[in-house]
Formats: C-alpha cells, structure tokens, sequence
C-alpha cells in the first residue's frame, strides 16, 4: 500500500480528506486526531471507525488491481453526453451552477464499500449536497459546476443497477446551494417515523403505480375540468400531497388539499384507526374502489409513502414518476399553482425554471389564493407576489415562514415579537439570501463592540 493516498471521510464534520501514504496503517483505526497531517492542518476531533479505513483500504486495493487489468472504467472526467439528451439545462456553460436529483431503490450489498467508491470518485469534484446510500438504495440532491455536476451522473450510470436512472436538474443561479457535501451510509434515505428499513421498497408490485407526466396531466385535466358533470369520477379520485404544508403554501396542483404536515417524517395520511381524523384526507375512503394519486418534489417521498399505504390495504394507488420537478420539466405549469418548494438554499423556484417557455397562471393564482393560506403573508394574511419562504432572524426560532415586504420591515426579519427580542438575533437579510452560520453573526456584533 505504500506510495498510495487514500480518501475517507471525517464522520463528524462530513468533510472528504486523503490520508498520506506516510501515515501508519496499524494507527488508523485508533487515533483520534489526523489534523497533524493535513495541509492546511484540519481539527476532527472524533476518531473514524477501524471498519470505514478497512472499506475504504480495501476499496482502494481493488481499484488498483482493476485498473492494472483495465476493467476499472471508474474514474472519466467531464463531459456530459450520457446526460444532456435527458437534461436540457445541461446544454449551459461548463462554469454554469445545477442542482442535481435522483433516488433508487435497489439492494447494495455492501453499501459501506459504495460510499467509499463514490467518495473515491467525488473527490477532485466540486460536488456539496446530500448523497446518501444504504442496503435499499441511493438518494442524492447536490450542486455543483455542471461539467462535475454530470460527470458524477454519468459515473453512476455506468453502473447497470443505476444506467437508466430518472435524474432532476435545475439551475443554481448562485453557485452552490448546500454548504458542503455529506456522502455518507445512512439507515434511512428519508426521514419517517419509525425509519423505512422495513419497508418493501425493493419490490415494486408493493408501491405505487408510477405515472409519465403527460398521464398525470390528462388524470387531472379530466378531474378538474369536469366540474360536477360528472360528480362519479371525482368522488374516485383522491389527490394527495405527500409533502408539508409550508411546501403548499407557496405552490401545488390545482385540487390538492394543504397536507396537514410541518414534516414528512410525522406524516400519517390513511393510518387514522378508528375514529374519523377530519385532516385525514384518507380516513374514510373505498380502500379498493378509490383511486389515489400522490404526488411530492421528486418522487421518493410518494414511493416510500405508497408503500405503506398498500400494506394498509389500499389498492390503487399512483404516484407521480419523478415528482413534481419532473413534471414541470415535461409539461409546464398545466394544472399546477405558484412555485415548487426545493430543500436547498433556492428554497423555491417557479415553473419556468425547469421549463424556460413556461408562464404561471395568474389568474389561477388569484383563485386559489381566497380563503386559504396559499400565498398569503404569515403575519397579517395579505396576499403575496413573491412566493418564497424566510427563516426568522432569531436562530432560536428559526421558523420558515411566507412574509410580505411590510412585515418583514416591521418585524425585523422575525416571526413575531416575541423574537424581536431574543438574545440571538441575526440581522436583517437582503431578499434571496440565506442565514450563514451563527459564529459569523456573533463575530461581527464583537468586533463592532471593540471598535467603539
Ligand atoms: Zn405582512
Ligand atoms: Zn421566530
């Protein structure tokens, strides 16, 4: 092994390092600082676990060898040609900024070994985000310049278990949109109560039937456009967001009910056991007569959700195939209102992000707004034009919520007065731009106090 870097991974700080060649082996697994040995020297406190080295030596080991026989086609750079036919926002600039999606449910055997592997591939990209693999599969959202963006995507799909992978792309118009990149072996690639381990996700017949955009969109146009003509066909259907509240606030399809969610891991639809929960869409439906049609941002949340649901009894369900960004990308913002809630720095962007020709319906907009909390400020209900969410300026609090120019004057950046005056309160934001870590904030308001 002498002469060979090798790249981990810091378990608490989530940052990519290779470990010298110099640096002893038998020592590995048990000391508990490495900072002595980069350049520039980096502190991790908490040792990694002697099981990751040994994946991660072995990985490297067995690189070596198949690219010494040249079987390894692992490591290409650049180029995007696998993707772009699929992506049209790969056609942009190699300096251009895309946030990347894709999920899969397939058995990994090893997973520890694969995270290493796309560790060992990631490490001269400039990929941030989430990217977590385990027994069930993988889920990623990254960002990243799209030429490392694509090369990642194109990598994967060499592989047969992910060749035909559905991936999302959407522009990062101010570079990255995650502060940095955790690749890591987590037990659940969504969060859900009592975690998904247990879940038949492997086996398709145990999800949902997934629907083409255009499907999708003809369901619904005959749904919502029949008005009472044919009364039958509606009470059938059963639209389903799948995803929370806050997320419908600022978009969703035309007929879905708000979720009553603030977070996917609570969510309960159809799951009620006696009693009628009146905020439970499914409490009281046909379990085999009623169609049911989910629909989330990218798909997986609606995938694992269906599967509970089918254990539950119920028979026809469908989900929408790669969600709602999927959706946009194909067939515009037809029977959809407002923005698409996105869980990166964007948080939200509107319809003609995934597809450049598409307008918003203004007017739909308009109707959907009336009596309900859809685009409507948080403090004092007026309607808004900008849908996009803020977090409070008290890190204590830290509420997303939807806020008209006014209040957000008023308030301070806050949720309410309470907040105002918290002792850890963080200055106003200019609009679009997110909170940086505390330490900054606190840095400033100290430096400022010793200039005076
Ligand atoms: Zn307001
Ligand atoms: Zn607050």
């Amino acid at each position: 092994m002498r002469g060979l870097a090798v790249v981990s991974i810091c378990k608490p700080c989530s940052s990519i390092f290779t470990i010298p060649p110099s640096f002893p082996i038998t020592q590995r697994g048990k000391t508990n600082h490495f900072s002595q040995f980069f350049d520039p020297p980096r502190v991790c406190s908490v040792s990694l676990s002697s099981t990751s080295f040994i994946s991660v030596l072995q990985f490297k080991k067995e690189n070596e060898k198949k690219k010494s026989n040249g079987k390894f086609g692992g490591i290409r750079r650049g180029g995007c040609s696998a993707v772009s036919s699929k992506c049209t926002v790969a056609e942009g600039r190699d300096g251009d900024f895309v946030v990347v999606n894709f999920y899969r449910f397939v058995f990994i055997e090893d997973p520890e070994k694969e995270v290493a592997r796309h560790l060992y591939f990631l490490q001269d990209l400039d990929i941030h985000g989430r990217v977590y693999l385990n027994e069930q599969g993988i889920n990623a959202q990254y960002s990243g310049p799209s030429r490392d963006a694509f090369a990642y995507v194109e990598w994967l799909r060499e592989d047969y278990r992910f060749s035909d992978i559905l991936v999302q792309v959407s522009p990062a118009l101010n570079g990255h949109a995650f502060p940095k990149l955790k690749l890591r072996y987590k037990p659940s690639l969504v969060q859900l109560e009592g975690g998904i381990s247990h879940l038949p996700l492997l086996d398709p017949s145990m999800r949902a039937t997934p629907l083409a955009p255009s499907e999708w969109r003809k369901k619904l146009e005959a749904i919502n456009n029949n008005g009472s003509s044919n009364a039958n066909l509606n009470a059938n259907y059963i639209l389903l967001d799948v995803r929370n509240g806050y997320e419908w606030d600022i978009g969703h399809f035309c007929g879905a009910q708000r979720p009553n969610v603030d977070c996917f891991r609570s969510t309960s639809f159809g799951l009620s056991q006696s009693e009628v929960i009146a905020s439970d869409p499914l409490a009281d439906v046909d379990k085999e007569r009623t169609n049911i049609l989910m629909y989330c941002t990218g798909g997986i949340r609606c995938d694992v959700y269906s599967s509970i649901l089918r254990q539950r009894g119920f028979q026809n369900l469908f989900t929408l195939k790669g969600g709602v960004s999927h959706y946009l990308e194909n067939e515009g913002p037809v029977e959809w209102i407002g923005n698409l809630f996105v869980f990166d720095s964007r948080l939200s962007l509107p319809p003609s992000a995934y597809k450049p020709e598409a307008t918003t319906q203004a007017s739909k907009t308009q109707q959907a707004s009336e009596n309900s909390t859809f685009a409507r400020c948080y403090i004092c209900g007026s309607q808004l034009s900008d849908l996009r969410h803020r977090n409070c300026a008290n890190l204590d609090c830290n509420l997303l919520f939807l806020c008209c120019k006014d209040c957000v004057k008023d308030l301070k950046g806050c949720c309410c007065l309470d907040c105002m005056f918290a002792p850890r309160l963080r200055p106003l934001l200019p609009e679009n731009q997110r909170y940086k870590k505390w330490h900054i904030y606190r840095d400033m308001e100290l430096q400022s106090k010793s200039t005076v």
